[in-house]
């Protein structure tokens, strides 16, 4: 199983030394093209928006380097200027194109088989912000987990320990998938099970394809998935974007089926 690797990655470069070897990952690379010029090489599946900033970068203080995040598409690279008085830089970024536009509102196939009850929904319980659009589903742990969409896997966390609790100090520690889809979204489903990911990033998944086993890592005061649809705020900030299951916007008490029945059908009018 690849190991994650994590939405901001750090690499320092020192002005004195511009041909000096600089830190990268394998898949997103910060590159000195020549003395004053470097580039962002996105050598993975799925569109980035990134930007360069000073390693003690204060998001409530400091602005990034470039004015404009640098939108990369898959296996592509920007080219920018760096400052020369730019002591260090960090490259940050976040999976997905930017929309000017809300995207289409899309249903999702549900990501568990099935019928369940949505646990927690849209703008409900610890649904806030920037975070609103998202779907909880009380599941035991060990319970498998469907690709909701196509896509190709860009980031997947597994070391965890099912041992979540409703802590803030637990919101680093839920083990999680990334799905990049065709249009720049992204499908995320957090709270895993320790070492339950099936998939490796860069395998690319189908729709209803497994991934994981349904944990109880990190934040959480239950065993759930937490599913949502993330595109980039900005080269930091994610938001996410709503989505259906089953034609239906995820809230509390909704009924939704991988496989719905007339029962069901019939059951959703009192909903
Ligand atoms: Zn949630």
């Amino acid at each position: 199983m690849n190991n994650s690797f994590f939405l901001v990655i750090i690499f320092f470069y020192t002005v004195s030394g511009p041909n000096q070897a600089i830190a990268q990952t394998d898949k997103i690379k910060l590159i000195p093209t020549d003395k004053n010029t470097f580039q962002i090489v996105n050598t993975t599946q799925c569109p980035i928006l990134a930007n360069v900033v000073s390693p003690t970068f204060d998001y409530n203080k400091d602005k990034p380097y470039l004015k404009t995040d640098l939108a990369i598409e898959p296996k592509q690279s920007e080219p920018f200027p760096l400052d020369k008085n730019a002591s260090a830089v960090k490259l940050v970024y976040q999976w997905g194109r930017k929309y000017t536009d809300s995207p289409e509102i899309r249903d999702y196939a549900l990501p568990v088989k099935g019928t369940f009850k949505i646990d927690t929904g849209f703008s409900e319980k610890s649904h806030k912000g920037a975070g609103k659009y998202a779907a909880d589903i009380l599941l035991p742990i060990g319970t498998k987990i469907f690709a909701a969409r196509s896509g190709v896997v860009v980031e997947l966390s597994e070391e965890f320990p099912d041992n979540g609790l409703p802590l803030l100090k637990y919101i680093k520690r839920a083990n999680f998938v990334k799905i990049c889809h065709a249009d720049g979204t992204i499908g995320n489903y957090y709270h895993l099970k320790q070492n339950g990911v099936i998939v490796n990033v860069g395998d690319k998944i189908k729709q209803g394809g497994v991934i994981a086993e349904s944990g109880n890592s990190g934040f959480s005061a239950a065993a759930h998935l937490h599913f949502h649809v993330a595109i980039p705020l900005d080269a930091m900030q994610i938001n996410t974007i709503p989505f259906t299951f089953n034609g239906k916007a995820p809230r509390e008490g909704v009924r939704v089926s991988d496989n719905y029945t007339w029962w069901d059908r019939l059951m959703s009018i009192f909903e």
